[in-house]
Order: C-alpha cells, then sequence, then structure tokens
C-alpha cells in the first residue's frame, strides 16, 4: 500500500495478542498483493491488462470492492472515479514527472466510471474503453484497516488502534478514555490542527501533501478531477469519521474532490458520517454534527 501502518491492541494474553498482530499484518498484506497496481501479477493488473478485450472473472472480494467504489462514484457524480487512474497513471509524484496537455486530452475521455461494467450473475468486469484503467487507492486503505478490525473483533478484543496512513479505526476505547486522534497540519507534518475523541469509530484524511511535486509554483499531488484529468485545487486537507473505514476513506477522496461547499453539503446528506475540511487559506470548516455536539 506504500505506506506506514500500525496496530494496537490489547489482550490478556501477550503471545495470543502479539499472534493477532501478525493476523492482521498478513491480512494486509494479501490484500495488498490482490488490489496493489503496482504489483503486475496482483489481480486488479490482471483485470487493467484485460478487461477490454473480454469481461473477467473477478473475486468476490476485488468485485465487491468495486462495486462500493462505483456506487460512491454514482452519489459523487462521478467525484469519486476508480477510473481517475487512466489519465493517473501518467504521473510520477517521486520522480516529479506529469501528462502533457496532449496527454491528458487524448485519455480524458476514458476517466468514467459508466465505462466500467459488472455483471452480477457472472462476477465479471468489463471496459467499455479500451483506455481504461482502474486504481483503488482512494478506497483499499481504508478497507484493509477494516478487515483488521473485523479480525481482532471476532477474536474476541476489545480495544484496538489501527492505522494505514491517513487511515484510522479504532475498537472500543482506549480501556476507559477515547482514543484519541489527531489530524495532522497539512503544511507542517510535526503539528496537528486538532485532536479528536473516538470510541468505535474510523477516521480518515486526505491530504495534497501525502504524494507530490512542485513545479512553477504549483503543487501537483495525487487526487485527481475527473472532470480535468488534474490535481485538484481549493483544499488542503479533508478528514472524514465514521462507523466504517471502507467509507471514510473513499469518502475522504470525494470531498477532496468536490472541494469545501460542494463537500460539505454532500456529506451533510450522509447522517453517521462527519468531515473537518482544511481550505486553501489554511481555514478549518466543520459539518453540522461535530460544531453541535449531539450529546
Ligand atoms: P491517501 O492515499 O494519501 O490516504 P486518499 O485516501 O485520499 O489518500 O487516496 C488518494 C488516492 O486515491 C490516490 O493516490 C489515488 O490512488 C486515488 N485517487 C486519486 N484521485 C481519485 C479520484 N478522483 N477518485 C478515486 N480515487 C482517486
Ligand atoms: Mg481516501
Amino acid at each position: 500500500m506504500g505506506t506506514r501502518v500500525s496496530v494496537e491492541l490489547w489482550h490478556d494474553d501477550e503471545v495470543r495478542g502479539r499472534d493477532l498482530v501478525d493476523e492482521v499484518l498478513a491480512e494486509y498484506r494479501r490484500i495488498d498483493a490482490r488490489m496493489s497496481t503496482y504489483k503486475s501479477g496482483s489481480e486488479i493488473s490482471i483485470i487493467n491488462r484485460s478487461a477490454t478485450a473480454e469481461p473477467v472473472v473477478a473475486s468476490d472480494e476485488l468485485f465487491g470492492l468495486i462495486d462500493r467504489a462505483l456506487e460512491l462514484s454514482r452519489r459523487s457524480d462521478g467525484a469519486f472515479d476508480i477510473t481517475y487512474d487512466s489519465v493517473g497513471y501518467l504521473y510520477d509524484f517521486r520522480a516529479g514527472q506529469r501528462p502533457s496537455a496532449n496527454e491528458i486530452d487524448a485519455r480524458l475521455g476514458a476517466i468514467d466510471y459508466r465505462h466500467v461494467i459488472l455483471d452480477a450473475d457472472a462476477n465479471t468486469i468489463a471496459f467499455a474503453d479500451p483506455r481504461v484503467r482502474i486504481n483503488l487507492g482512494g478506497i483499499a486503505k481504508g478497507y484493509a484497516i477494516e478487515r483488521g478490525a473485523m479480525i481482532l473483533e471476532e477474536a474476541g478484543v476489545q480495544y484496538a488502534l489501527l492505522n494505514a496512513g491517513g487511515d484510522t479505526r479504532v475498537l472500543g476505547d482506549r480501556r476507559g478514555q477515547p482514543w484519541i486522534v489527531g489530524i495532522r497540519h497539512p503544511r507542517a507534518d510535526d503539528q496537528v490542527v486538532t485532536r479528536l475523541p473516538l470510541v468505535d469509530e474510523a477516521i480518515s484524511t486526505s491530504g495534497d501533501y501525502e504524494r507530490f511535486f512542485e513545479e512553477g509554483g504549483r503543487r501537483y499531488h495525487h487526487i485527481i478531477n475527473p472532470t480535468t484529468g488534474a490535481p485538484t485545487e481549493g483544499t488542503l486537507s479533508v478528514t472524514v469519521i465514521g462507523p466504517d473505514a471502507t467509507m471514510t476513506d473513499g469518502l475522504s477522496t470525494t470531498l477532496f474532490v468536490l472541494g469545501v461547499d460542494r463537500g460539505i453539503e454532500f456529506i451533510e446528506r450522509m447522517p453517521q458520517y462527519e468531515a473537518i475540511v482544511v481550505d486553501a487559506g489554511g481555514k478549518l470548516v466543520y459539518s453540522s454534527g461535530l460544531v453541535t455536539p449531539t450529546d
């Protein structure tokens, strides 16, 4: 997943506790091996190579996650779109490379979630356009920690914190106190803009600082506006809090693309989810459930 992960848990039996941490890490590796576009043998890479020629049979797991991603695309009118990678793959943030305007133009039409055709009876995936590539980078880390939390819960663990980059899932509290999770300052990685007390919840932050390079005074970062094929502008970070980490991960990316006003409007329609947006000027904007505490 190209990110640092951590698992923290309480267990009465230390050996069992350590084994459970290993089980969670093994689950992350399993998901990464299936869903990473950086691995040429992963299921998603096979689909990217083959689904334009003919429908490809997918595992229930990958089919299910792609289905959830497409649902988020429909709800967000295409702000969240796993076909962003049809252009997105031309960016290399580490090498400071980006596509030219001509290269973007030649492929922009391939960014459209409606090009991904799922057949639930046959469990197949097909692409309607030969230029389509999909990438689950905006949702897979949340899915992985949600799976990790499920493993721990089924093993009877009551208190745990699972983190993968900007995504965190907590089980229970921290033995009587809420877990305190900080939201990173988008321009100072040793500072937080705020801290939140969390119990049994997920929290995901998307930022323009995770993967980027600068050129001519402009920051080129890893969240792509599907309508332009270029990195979005106007937001420094978006944090989403709610019950399910797959959703908070997908939603933080979604709101990042939607921008401050449309993003807050979008999250207000989802009663179980709240958001904190850091706008281009560094100002914090909260959704209404956070402004007015419910308890
Ligand atoms: P991070 O990976 O830093 O935690 P996000 O959860 O916001 O941040 O995911 C960003 C990733 O989402 C990008 O690296 C890319 O793989 C993917 N992505 C970029 N733009 C979009 C988009 N418009 N829709 C869906 N996924 C996207
Ligand atoms: Mg995300």
